[in-house]
């Protein structure tokens, strides 16, 4: 039997009605090389997607490798509770650091969903331990995706993730999304941030009393289909947050770690003036909790975590064990997967490649700029390191676009009608002007089926 089929025989798929398979082929990766997958039968593909938003700095990174080599000879793993090490330590302050110390206790554990719930646990616990014990709901927006444990289903605004599981979840609210394509001629996007913001003010209004939580995916919501919006929207959520007494939760598992131009996407509410250096303090803008994972380990080992306030963290200090955040998993704080964060951090830092970003998020727009002259594509947009349009095409569109970006050696997946790059940051100008010839040819095979 072929690896592919013993695959199909053995390996349950994510994400995927695996009969379809009998038509599709899978496709064994026999290594990486950079934003390069190198298969079993020698065929190499640009992963445009940093496999599901997680690489960003290309496969087999020297720099990563290194360092999980030198920690691998140290630790690979200790228990995290009564016991500490070196990395987790490391990062926690880094990432304190990161945020100016406004978020400075970090939470650890394995994969994004359980981030989004560790937020919510802990907003309604913060809500009980202060007296509120009637505060245990949660609003998110129209189309949100915070991950698929049944917990994270209640904030997924998503039909095909959640209807089947329906009777399983407690299902949260939902406001109106500021998605910019909703713009009446005439309008900007932050008009429609706007006006979504006085929808989720007359939401607020009427149920803070039972509302813990706000939560939201900052500047784009992904998994939907990437609508983006504008940052006016989460200075506005900020605001009205903090009037209500309603926490807010960044799920910046997908836009963090750089991918939406600044190194948390919550940095783009800050206030343009911000008196720096005048002493003056700026208006915080900071979540009360921020979810990351994904990139946060370059794309090598499960990680993930929730940063939150000394507020929130004092909530919790106590005599009594219940009044503490009794939430555990067995990989809390992994020591591997610590590093692996710890030298992504280092590239960050050493590269500049934020700055460097700036120029390739231009390579990407000029390249993009042929597929939006073609007729079937509407709405191209793009926040930093993610650029998506949509395309006027049959059904079936994301399947055969997909398959005729393999046939030219180009991994994307669209969502429904959306194309989208979320590509590592590694490519050079040539790659950038590549992925659009590509794009666009895939595109045409794919209108013309
Ligand atoms: C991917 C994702 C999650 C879930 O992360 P998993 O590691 O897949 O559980 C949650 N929120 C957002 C915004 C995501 O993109």
């Amino acid at each position: 039997m072929s690896l592919l089929d013993r695959s199909l025989a053995a390996v349950w798929h994510p994400c995927t009605q695996m009969k379809q398979h009998e038509t599709l082929p899978l496709i064994a990766i026999a290594r990486g090389e950079g934003p390069w997958l190198v298969a079993e039968d020698g065929r190499r593909y640009l992963d445009a997607v940093s496999s599901w938003w997680v690489n960003l700095f290309g496969h087999c990174n020297a720099h990563i490798n290194r360092r999980l080599a030198e920690q691998m000879e140290k630790l690979e793993h200790v228990i995290l509770a009564g016991f500490t090490h070196e990395p987790v330590v490391r990062l926690s302050e880094e990432l304190s650091a990161l945020t100016g110390h406004a978020l400075g206790h970090a939470f650890y554990a394995s994969d994004g969903a359980s981030a989004t719930e560790i937020a919510l646990k802990m907003s309604v616990h913060y809500w009980r331990n202060s007296g509120r014990p009637a505060k245990t709901r949660f609003v998110s927006l129209a189309g949100s995706y915070h991950g698929e444990t049944v917990g994270a289903l209640a904030v997924t605004d998503i039909a095909l993730f959640r209807e089947a599981y329906a009777p399983l979840v407690r299902a949260a609210a939902t406001v109106a999304s500021p998605d910019a394509r909703a713009a009446e001629p005439g309008e900007s996007a932050a008009d429609v941030a706007i006006h979504a913001a006085a929808a989720l003010e007359a939401f607020l209004a009427e149920h803070h009393h039972e509302t813990a939580a706000l939560i939201v995916e900052p500047l784009v919501q992904c998994a939907t289909g990437m609508a983006m919006y504008d940052p006016e929207y989460l200075r506005r959520a900020r605001t009205l947050c903090d009037q209500y007494e309603v926490h807010l939760i960044a799920d910046e598992i997908a836009v963090g770690c750089g991918r939406s131009g600044k190194f948390f996407a919550m940095e783009h509410a800050a206030p343009r003036s911000s008196g720096e250096g005048s002493g003056e303090r700026p208006s915080n803008f900071w979540p009360d909790f921020l979810c990351i994972s994904k990139g946060i380990s370059g794309g090598y080992l499960p990680l993930s975590l929730v940063l939150t306030t000394e507020s929130v963290y004092q909530a919790f200090y106590a005599d009594e064990v219940a009044r503490g955040f009794l939430h555990s998993h067995s990989y809390t704080g992994n020591a591997l997967a610590c590093t692996a964060a710890l030298a992504t951090l280092e590239i960050f830092r050493d590269e500049q490649v934020l700055a460097q970003n700036l120029e390739r998020a231009a390579w990407l727009a000029r390249a993009a700029a042929p597929i939006a002259a073609h007729p079937a594509v509407r709405h191209l947009r793009q926040q930093g390191m993610i650029l998506a349009f949509d395309v006027d095409a049959a059904p079936g569109f994301a399947r055969r676009f997909h398959t005729a970006a393999l046939a030219q050696g180009l991994l994307l997946r669209p969502i429904g009608n959306t194309v989208y790059w979320m590509p590592p940051y590694v490519l050079d100008e040539a790659q950038c002007q590549w992925l659009g010839t590509a794009t666009l040819d895939a595109l045409k095979q794919s209108l013309q089926a």
